[in-house]
């Protein structure tokens, strides 16, 4: 066990659209992009895991989106932008993605979109090694492994079942009850708790190699995941968001949950070591 040293931290995004927005630009694009600047001017490396998929069909025009973005990113060399499926509506031959859900899809299926995806992210100059789960929803933890293993991929997921099949990556989680994920861990972010309840979890945390996750959504709007000390300024921002909402007015003020994480790096990052999966 490595005492002296820092704790080896990899900072992960799920980039996507939110099911309670359904913004392309503000759940997607536009914080996409301000998290890549943000970590790039603090000169530390990121993971970016992109949806392939628009998720929801009110959502129009997201591989022209998509690829703005991708283009934009590649120009960042703190930013790895790694493989998140979403499974609804990919423009995969012959396969009708009506399910956002991976079970849902046989492995024959699964190969082929597998398959679209690593070449997808390759066409900008992206090498895919790690893969995602949407929702944390892998199926069959065996046949999964076997996918991954087919592909070259290892897995950082939630839950990771014991295999030696490939290497896996789960999120650093902490003992609370959470409602979001129907379970008695959450994730260390500061998408759920403040900067410094997020330090003193991942130096209690056992490894010494951790793994944090935050969503794009969560940049701009507060999520299913959000917390905030107060509630009633959670109430008022809820009340704001719906009031611009009638008049079709974006608002793009940070969220709460973003500035707890440009705080924890502010405070805490010359304790870290900081990698990307690449
Ligand atoms: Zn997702």
């Amino acid at each position: 066990m490595q005492i002296m040293g820092k704790k080896l931290l990899y900072l992960t995004f799920d980039c996507e659209v939110y099911s309670k927005n359904k913004e392309l630009y503000k759940d997607f694009y536009h914080p996409t992009l301000a998290i890549a600047e943000f970590f790039k001017k603090e000169k530390i490396p990121i993971t970016l895991f992109v949806s392939l998929s628009k998720k929801f069909p009110s959502i129009k025009d997201y591989y022209i989106v998509l690829d703005s973005l991708l283009k934009k990113l590649r120009k960042n060399k703190y930013v790895s932008v790694q493989l998140h499926l979403h499974f609804y509506d990919l423009p995969v031959n012959r396969i009708r993605s009506k399910s956002d859900i991976m079970k849902d899809y046989s492995m024959n299926e699964l190969k082929k979109i597998f398959k679209w995806a690593c070449a997808f992210l390759k066409k900008y100059g992206f090498n895919p090694v790690i893969f995602r789960p949407a929702g944390y929803i892998t199926g069959k933890s065996e046949e999964y492994y076997n996918l991954l293993k087919e592909f070259n991929l290892m897995s950082s997921n939630l839950k990771e079942y014991p295999t030696e099949k490939i290497k896996t990556f789960p999120i650093s989680t902490f003992k609370s009850h959470n409602r979001y994920l129907k379970s008695n861990k959450s994730i260390i972010t500061p998408e759920i708790i403040p900067a410094k309840k997020v330090h003193k979890e991942f130096q209690k945390n056992p490894d010494n190699l951790l793994v944090s996750n935050f969503h794009s959504f969560s940049v701009y709007s507060s999520s299913v995941l959000s917390w905030h000390p107060c509630s009633i300024i959670k109430v008022l921002r809820k009340i704001k968001d719906k009031f611009l909402g009638l008049f079709n007015v974006k608002n793009y003020n940070e969220s709460y949950e973003w500035k707890q994480m440009k705080k924890f790096i502010k405070k805490y990052k010359n304790q870290y070591d900081f990698k990307n999966f690449k």
